[in-house]
């Protein structure tokens, strides 16, 4: 069967024909049939090269032989025991060693639930109720974060469902403005448990912070007594060994991960000082727990991942990171056309916007409409990223200087067919 004809009956089966709201794109999603490397092939025999890579945690590309071999022996061993594993002791081990903040490690299943914790523990530590996070920003679908969220929920904000009284703690300013946040913080500052942040925004696209904001905001937070969450869950382990943390030298009092560090299978991590993380259960008194949590599959997999990121792989994937972007801010010029070209690292995205985009607001002005025209040429030409100006494309070190090559030709010559329309 092909993909249409799969997409009408997996509509009658689950809502919305996916699992989760971003992948239902019109008419209807290409069904992936299998994935090795940089390239992954549909139902219908078509092979694009992937530069979505599962929203960021491919930075291996698929099916890494070393992941494969090692995933497939510890299945042979068990996938869950309901008692610890030497390796959950490797792996935070591994985390510790690499990441500024991390002192301790909680493993948990998801980004979503990550965050949830965090913030939980956060709340815990400080016995304030408030919370701050950025607009755009996406920490996962728990009811704390619904709030002028990004990713899929740009589309569909402030969800149903959430009773007022969950979201009413939650703040929410402007990215990159140091004025609205030190407003907000004066006034409310005693009462505020937490900021949260995603250090560079990868859920409306991609979005850095300005020189110094991340330095101010850390001086606030001290200043108030406020605890620090980095959102690491995409720049963790994929702008620097360390994270955004380590690439941009401001350390927060507690981060997530997610996506890499479960080397393609479904994981999540509280990682921060000491004194705050041992307030989680059973030592203190913040409930946080798992059935699935630190499952033997993803802790192997996490472990191989990260023995194949090292420096130099970084040094490597971040200068193909660099070159793209300064190619297809070149073919855009001499295409005469006035696009926004943002990233950083192995991290990009091209907003159909001729101003700059440093927030939310000014990301939502992009034109959308022309994201979707140019993301169904690219993939007529070959390249699959993901279906929403509000999200992230990302590189791996799967991907050769020939993709690059052909991601930036099919780029031009998609911007070229969408603008002669
Ligand atoms: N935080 C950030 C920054 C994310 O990008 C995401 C997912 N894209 C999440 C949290 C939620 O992670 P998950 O989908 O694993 O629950």
């Amino acid at each position: 069967m092909y993909s249409e004809e799969l997409f009408k009956i997996s509509k009658e089966n689950m809502p919305g024909g996916v699992s989760s709201p971003v992948r239902a794109y019109k008419p209807y999603p290409f069904f992936a049939k299998q994935a090795s490397g940089s390239k992954i092939t549909d139902i219908d025999g078509k092979t694009y090269i992937d530069h979505c890579l599962g929203y960021g945690p491919l930075i291996l590309g698929h099916a890494n032989p070393k992941i494969v071999e090692a995933i497939t022996d510890q299945a042979q061993k068990g996938t869950l025991y309901g008692v610890p594993t030497e390796n959950e002791i490797k792996l935070s081990q591994e985390i510790i060693n690499r990441v500024p903040c991390a002192d301790m490690v909680r493993f948990c299943n998801s980004g979503t639930e990550a965050t949830m914790s965090a913030i939980r523990l956060a709340r815990g530590y400080t016995g304030r109720d408030k919370i701050v996070k950025f607009e755009g920003t996406y920490h996962g679908a728990h009811d704390y974060v619904l709030v002028k969220s990004g990713s899929g929920a740009a589309t569909h904000p402030d969800s149903k469902g959430i009773p007022e009284s969950t979201t009413q703690n939650t703040l929410s300013v402007p990215f990159n403005d140091e004025e609205a946040l030190k407003e907000l913080i004066e006034e409310e500052g005693n009462n505020i448990a937490c900021i949260i942040m995603e250090v560079v925004m990868g859920n409306v696209g991609c979005i850095k912070p300005k020189k110094g904001y991340l330095d101010f905001i850390r001086k606030l937070t001290i200043d108030y007594g406020i605890i620090l969450i980095f959102d690491e869950v995409i720049t963790g382990f994929r702008l620097s060994s360390g994270g955004a943390q380590e690439y941009f030298g401001v350390t927060p009092d507690i981060c997530t991960f997610a996506k890499i560090l479960g080397g393609g299978l479904p994981i999540g991590a509280i990682a921060g000082k000491q004194k705050i993380m041992e307030l989680f259960a059973p030592n203190g008194p913040v409930y946080q727990a798992g059935t699935f949590s630190g499952n033997p599959l993803s802790i192997r997999a996490g472990i191989t991942a990260l023995e194949q990121l090292d420096k130099s792989f970084y040094d490597t994937l971040n200068k193909k990171g660099n070159l793209l972007r300064l190619r297809l801010k070149d073919n855009i010029e001499d295409l005469g056309l006035n696009l926004q070209v943002n990233g950083i690292g192995s991290m990009f995205q091209i907003y159909f916007n001729p101003e700059p985009v440093t927030n939310y607001t000014e990301a939502k002005k992009s034109d959308s409409d022309l994201f979707t025209d140019y993301f169904h040429e690219l993939l007529k030409n070959g390249v699959f990223i993901a279906p929403s100006q509000f999200e992230c494309c990302f590189l791996s070190g799967a991907h050769s200087d020939e993709d690059l090559e052909k991601t930036s030709y099919a780029i031009e010559k998609s911007l070229k067919t969408i603008y002669q329309k």
